[in-house]
């Protein structure tokens, strides 16, 4: 009896013994390691490239640099590592490599650099289809030199920035169909470059040009740098329902969003600054503390213009796609805030409607809109030329009917046939009224 009791203790101890020790080997693995890094993705810009990590839970880290060779290590506390480094920085011009090590259940993660970078790190809290993210952003030290493209403008060239919405690690709207707004918007600005750049006296900026985010702030200092005279915005619009359709042109004002949607919009575009942005957890305050000075100085101006480009973009959106809004609408986007710029935004059309949707994919379609958009923003800085600009020569005049002025005899004072005069002022009779405005071609 007393041995065999003495027998099963051993047993048992050795059992205990045993258990404890493949507890204590699971433990240095998993235990230790209550966070994991479940993605990685990289997306190298012109002045930056930005490295998200996809993290389980809030993310515990430390980082330093090091130098000769430039190095960023970054050590995360109780964290494993299920992403493969290997090909990760294939595509970026800043990182040469990634590579990690674990010790003691910390995940060191070393990134072999070009050169040293600014950096920024900050986590980010779940936001849309995202959990917990650390952003590092590796800005190039000279950035804000390199970043003016310069285009080869000529005298008197009105330069318009194209910025197409979201970017990068911000998708923007989901279609139905998973077709990612930040793509759709990108291929309508890059067409709407080509065509601008075609037309005399105009030239185009993008104000990104690749599948990167660009901090709102930063995009209006962007188009500042680039001397950029009107800002367009490129979007496709979204609903929690597929039936709304049709595009929209918005222009900011200080009024507060009044219509569901436009609180929708709203919402959207502050969701966007924390789905792709440092949103309030990094502020860049000396700069946009100088936009909103410029920005009172000029707002009045830049009004005027950003609503009369708004409206000849509605009127050549109309000939090629349903209006969701056939008039300007008011917006607060931070986008277009800094309006010492003169600029709309425009919805291209219902991302979650179906059948735009598949319209928005279309590069027929996407050639329309930018022709259209093309065609609006021309047409007012034709009939309102800027000072000094190419379109001041060519552009219109204004007439204003006098008692005893006909038709016919406007057209032969001002050297231009009466049905050109009709069409260019929409004139559906011969008819004049005194007092009337009439525009008269410059050249004749
Ligand atoms: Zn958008």
């Amino acid at each position: 009896m007393y041995h065999r009791f003495i027998l099963a203790s051993v047993k048992l101890r050795t059992i205990m013994l045993f258990g404890a020790l493949i507890l204590s080997s699971l433990f240095s693995v998993n235990s230790f390691a209550a966070n994991s890094i479940d993605g990685i993705r990289v997306w190298p810009a012109p002045e930056n490239t930005r490295i998200v990590f996809d993290v389980k839970q809030k993310p515990e880290f430390k980082y330093f640099t090091l130098s000769k060779p430039d190095r960023l290590v970054i050590d995360f506390s109780n964290t494993k590592n299920a992403v493969a480094l290997n090909n990760l920085a294939t595509n970026d011009p800043r990182i040469k490599r990634f590579r990690s090590s674990v010790n003691k259940g910390k995940t060191r993660l070393v990134l072999e650099l070009s050169q040293s970078y600014q950096l920024t790190v900050f986590p980010l809290a779940p936001a849309g289809q995202y959990g917990n993210r650390l952003v590092i952003d590796l800005y190039d030290k000279n950035r804000s030199k390199k970043n003016v493209s310069s285009p080869k403008q000529s005298v008197g060239d009105i330069i318009i920035g194209i910025d197409a919405g979201h970017g990068g690690e911000d998708p923007g709207s989901i279609g139905g169909k998973g077709t990612y707004e930040k793509k759709v918007t990108l291929a309508i600005a890059k067409k709407l470059k080509k065509v601008i750049d075609k037309e005399k006296g105009m030239k185009a900026v993008l104000i990104r040009s690749g599948d990167y985010y660009v901090d709102l702030n930063r995009r209006t200092s962007v188009a500042r740098d680039n001397n950029v005279h009107f800002l367009v915005s490129i979007h496709a619009d979204a609903f929690h329902t597929p039936g709304p359709h049709g595009a929209s042109v918005w222009v900011v004002t200080e009024k507060r969003a009044e219509s569901e949607l436009s609180r929708w919009l709203v919402n959207r575009e502050k969701k966007s600054e924390l789905l792709g942005g440092g949103g309030g957890v990094i502020k860049n305050t000396s700069d946009s503390n100088l936009a909103f000075t410029l920005a009172d100085m000029s707002k009045e101006h830049s009004l005027g213009v950003s609503f009369g480009v708004a409206n000849n973009v509605i009127k050549e959106l109309k000939k090629i796609t349903k209006m969701h809004k056939k008039t300007p609408q008011n917006g607060n986007f931070a986008v277009l805030k800094s309006s010492d710029i003169p600029s709309i935004l425009v919805e291209t059309g219902f991302i979650s409607n179906h059948k735009e949707e598949k319209n928005l994919t279309w590069s027929k379609h996407q050639q329309r809109l930018a022709n259209a958009i093309h065609q609006g923003i021309k047409n007012h800085f034709l009939a309102h030329p800027l000072t000094g600009s190419y379109f001041a020569t060519v552009g219109y005049k204004k007439h204003k009917v006098r008692s005893g002025e006909s038709l016919s005899v406007l057209a032969k004072r001002y050297n231009i046939s009466m049905s050109k005069l009709k069409s260019i002022n929409n004139l559906k009779s011969n008819s004049l009224r005194i007092g009337q405005t009439l525009k008269i071609p410059r050249t004749g």
